[in-house]
């Protein structure tokens, strides 16, 4: 066992009291604030300067960190944003102690600031800084904003940054990426129009009237809930009515005649790191209660949403009730009086967690809004209480609170084998995915991306991430590797070690190391094989077993060596023995009960192997309709009917469409069989396809898989040997190159095809590809094209390329140009020749229509042609070039 360093030495935090007023003005959509916070040095350090963040700011121009993170990964979306739906924070005059401070803008970033101190405040003492400011609120692109008069106040005041043993963490607002923010506590009064419904962080104070209007609504608004399902969408289509109408009125009400009725809500929280607040006219508000473990203390829950998502948010409060429950007792009470979620509408999809308080987008379904409200509530306990540097260790709050889901969902949903619907109808009532589970979706998130030579550590800074799907890796990645560390050590013990943590680091900041620390508090065994490959490297597991007579041998093929659980059968298939196994070993012989007739790796599916179809001795076949949960120890077969397909030549062709592979899990080697009927010539007709992927370690390629397709249909019969490669560096975009290499067998019936552009007969073809593309930005990228194809008798070059430049958000212009001759053309089949109307898919790689020519007037209709000419002229010279 390494010697852990102590955990926690020399630790120390700063404290922050904020004391803030603010108004909104819900017609301009701005607020206008003055702050006063009172700021302690508990450092050993004297501090000459505090960084502040001044977030608003990130909607400002498109220099901004937020602006360039959204580019970087594809969007556009804030690029295009029309400059009045941005917004920036100013009015700021800094006062330290009562003197006029001097303050600098950071050398990058405009939403964070340096002030200066006119004194050094030294170990131990405080000073008291004071600033006016106003903030326009932009639209909602990412977490702060309004979305015409529905508000949600976030990341919304000047803020220090946090100053540590590491020192200072100034960082500027980003889209991919949270927060670091100081303890301490708020006293905000927010004043508004009156008849809007406002929750926040914190406790209502001094505010009775307030309270009791929220009462009143939660009465009209849990009532609904009692209602029957044909009375309660009548309510709810009356108040939707109610709010397009009022919402009309609103746009049309620019007079400045009409001055509201304001009112002012008072707000109180310590032991918190920041403060949110959300505001809408139309809320339908409910109210209910969580009585936590020691039953002396209540929690109140408050969930409010708008009537045109009141349906899906009919059990919000029990989701709310269950979060709360569940985190308290996996990891310790909820230490505040309110557990809220409001409802944000915004159309990026999921939510987002702020002290006590969370927003929450809309969602497909109850157990997608369920899942979110548990994901962002559970926020409270890793990010809320334990304050983690979210920046640079994403996956300590992201990932533990991900795998606290799974816990949540495990214990409240086992009677239902942890099913997760996305979609009701087509689960349950059609069966399709009628298993998906809390796991699967897990686990094929990490599967997917764990060879990849795209992959990255977790234990990274935010905006380093190369793409959203490493970034969400430090969520599943770190979810999936816990629940099995748990199934590992046992779940009082891993109770044990995160309660530890939790008491330990509540409402401090925790490091890494810190939650290792806990661990090996209480561990006999050296965790850091856990720690290093799940956190720090990109590592994966790939262990498979196989019987030769009596003996049953373990192989890792994989990066990450954990300890295996092996479950072993009698003839019966009933289980008769299981045991963890260790070795350093490449290949080992397991210790098989005598009567074992077969043997399965991680019997529970809980240790996330990359390809888990060789995970059992013995494999039976199991059948699913259109799509499900794959069992991966069986061989699982999709059936998919297969009926709308037509040719001229065949007719319809009813038939199957049989498949195994082709998802994460399932290894190398993908089979699709498209089996058919052609009800005019009464044949069966279709087609076999196999594919089996390249190495994704070793080879140069990065992607790379090898084809084999064979088949009949619409008068031709055939063979397809291929390979595909791509080739770029890991973690760059640009520039990708691509490989293509295919041998064609084709039999042509003549009686089949438009002899105006078949040759029948048998042709053997050789075609080779190249290609590059280049993407120096979202707005423009280029592409270039080589091929050549050869048959007995002819070479066929052809070159494409093309560059296409976005000029604003809806025009792109694209220039293409293609030119291509015959290096050989001593015999040219027809279907190989250059046409002005393009060329004719000689490979029968398209779904064309008709290739009879018995509709020969309709051939651009019937999609004959292909590649670029001039649509609907035929020429018959062979050597013609566009
Ligand atoms: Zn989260």
């Amino acid at each position: 066992m390494i010697a852990a360093t102590i955990s926690g030495q020399d630790y120390f935090q700063q404290h922050v009291s904020f004391d803030i007023s603010v108004e909104l003005d819900d017609r301009a959509h701005t607020l206008s604030a003055y702050e006063k916070l009172t700021y302690t040095n508990n450092s050993p350090d004297t501090l000459e300067f505090i960084w502040f963040h001044l977030w608003p700011n990130a909607y400002k121009n498109d220099s901004t960190a937020l602006a360039q993170q959204f580019l970087r990964l594809g969007s556009t979306r804030f690029k295009y944003t029309k400059e009045k739906d941005r917004g920036y924070i100013d009015s700021l005059d800094f006062l330290v102690d009562g003197i006029d401070a001097e303050w600098n803008f950071h050398k990058d970033w405009i939403d964070v600031v340096k002030v200066i101190l006119p004194k050094p405040l030294i170990p131990g003492k405080n000073v008291i800084i004071e600033t006016p400011f106003f903030v326009k609120l932009p639209k909602v692109i990412s977490r702060l904003g309004h979305t015409g008069k529905h508000y949600e106040i976030t990341q919304w005041y000047p803020k220090p940054a946090v100053y540590d043993k590491d020192g200072w963490h100034p960082m500027p607002y980003l889209n991919m990426g949270e927060f670091y923010s100081e303890f301490g506590s708020f006293d905000v009064r927010i004043t508004l129009p009156k008849h809007y419904r406002i929750m926040a962080t914190g406790d209502l104070v001094n505010s009775e009237e307030e309270l009791a209007w929220l009462d009143s609504l939660a009465g009209v608004g849990d009532s609904l809930k009692r209602l029957s399902d044909k009375d309660f969408k009548k309510v709810i289509n009356k108040l939707k009515k109610e709010q397009k109408k009022n919402t009309k009125q609103d746009k049309s009400d620019t007079g400045t005649d009409m001055i509201p009725v304001m009112k002012t809500v008072h707000f109180k929280q310590d032991r918190v790191h920041d403060f949110a607040w959300f505001a809408d006219q139309y809320w339908i508000v409910n109210k209910g209660e969580l009585w936590l473990k020691d039953s002396t203390r209540q929690v109140t829950l408050w969930s409010m949403y708008l009537p045109k998502n009141a349906e899906m948010w009919r059990s919000s409060v029990e989701y709310l009730h269950d979060s709360g429950y569940w985190y308290s007792r996996f990891y310790g009470n909820y230490p505040y009086n309110h557990i809220t979620a409001v409802d944000g509408d915004m159309s990026a999809g999921g939510g987002m967690e702020y002290p006590n308080i969370t927003v929450i987008s809309r969602d497909r379904s109850k157990d997608l809004l369920e899942y979110v409200i548990m994901h962002e509530v559970g926020h409270n306990w890793f990010y809320g209480i334990l304050g983690n540097n979210e920046r640079d260790h994403t996956w300590l709050d992201e990932g533990l609170n991900e795998y606290s889901n799974i816990r949540y969902w495990e214990k409240k949903y086992s009677d239902r084998n942890n099913q997760f619907v996305i979609q009701d109808i087509i689960q349950n009532k059609l069966g399709v995915g009628k298993n998906f589970d809390i796991h699967l979706f897990h686990y094929l998130s990490i599967a997917a991306i764990a060879k990849s030579r795209d992959a990255q550590p977790l234990d990274i800074s935010a905006n380093k991430n190369f793409a959203y799907a490493n970034y969400g890796q430090n969520y599943t990645r770190t979810a999936v590797m816990m629940r099995f560390l748990e199934h590992y050590l046992g779940e009082q013990k891993i109770d044990q070690i995160m309660q530890d943590f939790y008491d330990t680091w509540k409402f401090r900041h925790p490091q890494p190391e810190d939650l290792r620390y806990s661990f090996e508090k209480y561990l006999d065994e050296d965790i850091s094989w856990f720690f290093e490959n799940v956190f720090e490297n990109t590592s994966y597991i790939d262990f498979s077993i196989t019987k030769k007579g009596n003996t049953f041998s373990l192989t890792n093929s994989g990066t990450f060596n954990v300890p295996v659980e092996v479950g072993y059968y009698d003839k019966s298939g009933k289980e008769i023995k299981r045991s963890w196994v260790r070795t350093d070993k490449k290949t080992m012989t397991l210790e098989a009960p005598t009567n074992a007739t077969s043997a399965t790796i991680d019997p529970d599916q809980l240790m996330p192997d990359v390809e888990r179809n060789n995970n059992s001795t013995s494999r039976g076949i199991k059948t699913h309709f259109i799509f499900d949960k794959p069992s991966y120890y069986d061989r699982d077969i999709f059936i998919v009917p297969w009926l709308f397909s037509y040719n001229t030549y065949n007719g319809f062709t009813p038939g199957l469409y049989v498949w195994e592979g082709f998802m994460p899990g399932y290894g190398k080697t993908s089979l699709g069989l498209n089996l058919m009927y052609d009800s005019k010539n009464n044949k069966p007709v279709g087609s076999l396809l196999a594919l089996t992927k390249g190495s994704d370690q070793f080879s140069i390629f990065f992607p790379s898989v090898y084809r084999i397709k064979i088949g009949t249909m619409a008068g031709r019969r055939g063979l397809q040997l291929g390979f595909s490669g791509t080739i770029k560096k890991p973690l760059t975009k640009s520039p990708v190159t691509k490989i293509n290499a295919d041998l064609y067998y084709h039999h042509l019936n003549g009686n089949a095809l438009d002899p105006d552009l078949y040759d029948p007969g048998d042709h053997n073809i050789v075609s080779l590809r190249f290609e590059k593309s280049w993407y120096p930005s979202i707005f423009k990228d280029y592409y270039v094209s080589v091929g050549i194809k050869m048959g007995d008798g002819f070479i066929k070059s052809s070159m494409n390329s093309r560059f296409t430049y976005r000029m604003t958000e809806n025009i792109k212009t694209s220039l293409s140009a293609e030119a291509g001759s015959f290096l050989l053309s001593k015999n040219v089949p027809m279907q190989y020749r250059y046409y002005l109307s393009g060329t004719v898919d000689p490979e029968f790689e398209q779904l064309v229509i008709d290739r009879t020519g018995s509709s020969s007037d309709l051939k651009v209709l019937y999609n004959t042609y292909h590649g670029s000419g001039v649509r609907g002229i035929v020429l018959e010279d062979p050597l013609l070039s566009t």
